[in-house]
């Protein structure tokens, strides 16, 4: 197996490199695979003038899987739209044709004071949003803005063909059986005909999968039961448009951004593996920085891409370990606890892998 590792900009070295050192432990006990770094984002353009360079193009295509920090700085942001890190990013996701979004939302019991909501509702919390990322009103046909008798109106079209919802379907259904078996999909099936036939896909799909318990939410009931009783989910699916408003909730049920890893996966299980935020240039060289989103996303890794899932629990028990040993970076700081650094969080993570 081949591990493309695209550290990117701000943080990203020093998370990244304390998830591969994580990675490292685990090879050296039995797990075969090779690390190969390359350049995306801002680093890439100031190397070679574009922020997805054709060597990253080739070395992401022959990976298995992709570790990614996070690209982007605000020296960047004056740079032609097109050698912006972040088109970096979009390019990679579309090169890989990466279409389903995985980001699990746990919150740790020592870290349940981080979250805005009361503890009593977040305490517990462990749930995955599978988001579909390359169809939906997004990228439909139709779109514009134009005059029509008068006056500017605006449209976009809302589509999915049942093979594109059957494929997200099946990630969704797959990734409940690794966890407690329960699926629930998201629509708007009163309304909309585009997700009608969401529901009807899913509900066929679901024949192939006995063993999941499916069930179903509209929409605007799912954004109110996500902060009245989170706990309620195991695994949600729904589309792109849903999923990127349904998924920044969950994430900030957790109150950690720190924390908080993802997974972008091809329909062959190849993945793009990266933290949710992004690359903290306020913070970056400092040694301040949370690495655990980026270890979380390695055992994401070894868990989707890999199918190894005894390391990808070592890793995240190593991870409550550590923070149940008080072990905390600043931004999950709480008085009582031990702050340490990144290299240091690190170690404490490898000394309990
Ligand atoms: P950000 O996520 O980088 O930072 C938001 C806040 O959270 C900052 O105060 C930061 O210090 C803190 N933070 C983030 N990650 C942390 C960590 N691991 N440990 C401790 N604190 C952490 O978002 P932003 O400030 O809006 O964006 C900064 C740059 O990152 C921009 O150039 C933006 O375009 C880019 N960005 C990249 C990605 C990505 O690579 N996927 C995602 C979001 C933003």
């Amino acid at each position: 197996m081949k591990i493309a590792i695209l550290a990117g900009d701000g943080i990203g070295p020093e998370i990244v490199a304390q998830a591969v050192r994580v990675l490292e432990a685990l090879r050296s006990d039995g797990l075969k695979f090779e690390l190969e770094p390359g350049l995306l984002g801002g680093c890439a353009v100031d190397a070679t003038g574009e922020p997805f360079p054709e060597a990253t193009r080739r070395l992401v295509s022959d990976a298995d899987a992709v570790m990614l920090g996070a690209v982007g700085g605000p020296q960047y942001d004056t740079l032609p739209r097109e050698q912006r890190p972040e088109q970096g990013l979009l390019s990679i996701r579309k090169t890989l044709n990466l279409f389903a979004n995985l980001r699990p939302a746990v919150l740790y019991p020592e870290l349940a004071n981080a979250s805005t909501l009361k503890p009593e509702v977040v305490m517990g919390l462990d749930i995955l949003i599978v988001r579909e990322l390359t169809g939906d009103i997004y990228f439909g046909e139709p779109r514009g803005i134009e005059q029509r008798r008068g006056q500017r109106v605006g449209y976009n079209t809302m589509i999915y063909s049942e093979a594109e919802i059957r494929r997200i379907a099946k990630v969704a259904f797959q990734a409940a059986r690794k966890r407690n078996r329960r699926l629930c999909s998201v629509d708007k099936m009163n309304v909309l005909e585009c997700t009608q036939l969401w529901r009807d896909v899913v509900t066929e799909t679901a024949q192939d999968y006995p063993d999941v318990e499916l069930s179903h939410m509209l929409v605007d009931n799912a954004a109110m039961q996500l902060v009245r009783n989170p706990r309620q989910f195991d695994v949600v699916v729904t589309g792109n448009m849903f999923g990127d408003i349904l998924s920044d909730e969950a994430s900030m049920l957790t109150g950690s951004i720190g924390m908080l890893p993802s997974a972008s996966l091809d329909d062959r299980n190849k993945g793009l593996y990266e933290p949710i935020h992004g690359s903290a240039p306020d913070i970056a060289g400092k040694d301040a920085a949370n690495p655990l989103a980026t270890i979380l996303s390695a055992a994401m890794m070894l868990r989707y891409t890999f199918d190894e899932e005894a390391g990808a629990s070592r890793i995240e028990s190593a991870v409550k370990k550590v923070l149940a040993s008080g072990y905390r970076t600043q931004d999950i700081y709480e008085p009582g606890t031990k702050k340490v650094g990144t290299a240091a969080m690190g170690d404490a993570i490898l000394a309990n892998i």
